[in-house]
C-alpha cells in the first residue's frame, strides 16, 4: 500500500507579507511527502545538491518517509524564489535555478518497484513517462503539471496523460490545456484524454472534483491567518494520495473524503512557512479540522 512520490526537492526564498524566508525547505516533492507521511508509508524520489542540509533530509526521515529514493548529485539543489502579493492570490516567481534538477531523471529503488500508488509531482512529462514505465502495476497513479509542459511540451504531456488515472490541476491550466474557459467542460476535455479522475485546484476557493460519479466541491479552510501559500498544492496532493492510500479504495466516497483531507493539509501547509506547520502538526489536529471541515458544509 506503499506511495511513491515523485519531484522537485528544494531551497526557497519566500517574501509574503508575514514576512520573508532564505534558504528554506521546498519542493514539490518535499511538501507533498510530508503530507501524506500522515496517511501512509511514503516513499519519496528526487534529487538534492551536495549543498542540501542534512538538517531537512533528517525532518524528511523524521516523518518516516523513505529517502532511499532521493539523491545527492555534485552541484547545486534546486532553488526557487517567489514574492507574495498582498492578497497572496498572485505571486510572481523571482528566480528558478533548476542546478542538479537540471539532469534529474528519476530512477526508482528495486523496493519502490511494488507501489499501489504514484504521486508524479511537477516534473517534465517525459521523466513522469519513465516513471509511470518502472511501477509494475500501480492501482491509481495522478500527476500535476503546469503552464510550461502545456505550452511547450505538449505532445508529451498527452501521452502520459493517457497513462495516468487522475490530473491535478489548477484552473488556468485546465483552460490552457482544453481551450476551455468553463470548467466543466474543460474537465470533460481532460477525461477525454485519459485520466478518470481530474482535481481542479482553485487557491483560496477550494478544489472541484471531476469522476465518474459527477462533481464534488471542496472549500479550501477559512483561516483567520496565512504566512505563505508555498506548497498548498503540492500538500493537498499528499493529503488527498494519502487518504486514498490509507483507505485503500478508490470509490466516489474514497475519492470526496480523499479531496477533503487534501484541502485540510493545505490549510495547515499555509499556516506557517516552509513546511514549518509539519513540524508540530500532529494526526489529531488533521482529524479535528477534517470534523470541523464538515461542519463548514453541512446545511
Ligand atoms: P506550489 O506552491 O504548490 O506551486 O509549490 C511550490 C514549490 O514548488 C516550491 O517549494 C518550489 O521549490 C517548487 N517549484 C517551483 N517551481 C518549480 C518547477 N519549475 N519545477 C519543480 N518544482 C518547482
Amino acid at each position: 500500500m506503499g506511495l511513491v512520490v515523485v519531484g522537485s526537492v528544494a531551497l526557497d526564498d519566500i517574501e509574503a507579507p508575514a514576512g520573508s524566508v532564505k534558504s528554506v525547505l521546498g519542493g514539490a516533492a518535499s511538501y507533498c511527502s510530508v503530507a501524506s507521511s500522515y496517511f501512509v508509508r511514503t516513499q519519496a524520489v528526487g534529487v538534492t545538491g551536495d549543498d542540501f542540509p542534512q538538517e531537512h533530509l533528517d525532518f524528511l526521515a523524521s516523518r518516516g518517509i523513505d529517502l532511499a529514493g532521493v539523491t545527492r548529485a555534485q552541484g547545486r539543489t534546486f532553488r526557487w524564489g517567489g514574492r507574495y502579493h498582498a492578497s497572496l492570490n498572485q505571486r510572481d516567481t523571482l528566480f528558478t535555478e533548476l542546478g542538479v534538477f537540471e539532469r534529474f531523471d528519476p530512477v526508482l529503488p528495486p523496493e519502490y518497484l511494488d507501489a499501489e500508488w504514484v504521486f508524479l509531482a511537477n516534473i517534465h512529462p517525459r521523466l513522469q513517462l519513465g516513471v509511470l514505465e518502472q511501477v509494475r502495476a500501480p492501482r491509481f497513479s495522478a500527476m500535476d503539471t503546469m503552464n510550461f509542459w502545456i505550452e511547450g511540451s505538449r505532445a508529451e504531456l498527452e501521452k502520459t496523460l493517457a497513462r495516468v488515472a487522475g490530473l491535478v490541476i489548477n484552473d488556468d491550466e485546465a483552460r490552457q490545456l482544453t481551450g476551455e474557459s468553463n470548467l466543466v467542460r474543460a474537465a470533460d476535455a481532460i477525461r477525454a484524454l485519459g485520466p478518470t479522475t481530474v482535481i481542479v485546484k482553485r487557491g483560496e476557493h477550494g478544489a472541484l472534483l471531476f469522476d465518474e460519479a459527477g462533481v464534488f466541491a471542496a472549500p479550501a479552510f477559512p483561516l483567520r491567518e496565512v504566512q505563505d501559500p508555498t506548497g498548498a498544492g503540492d500538500s493537498f496532493a499528499g493529503g488527498f494520495m494519502g487518504s486514498l492510500a490509507a483507505g485503500g479504495s478508490l470509490t466516489p466516497d474514497a475519492l470526496r473524503r480523499a479531496v477533503i483531507h487534501w484541502s485540510v493539509l493545505a490549510s495547515f501547509c499555509v499556516e506557517r512557512f516552509s513546511l514549518d506547520r509539519f513540524r508540530t502538526l500532529t494526526r489529531a489536529e488533521i482529524d479535528e479540522r477534517f470534523e470541523q471541515f464538515r461542519r463548514l458544509t453541512r446545511f
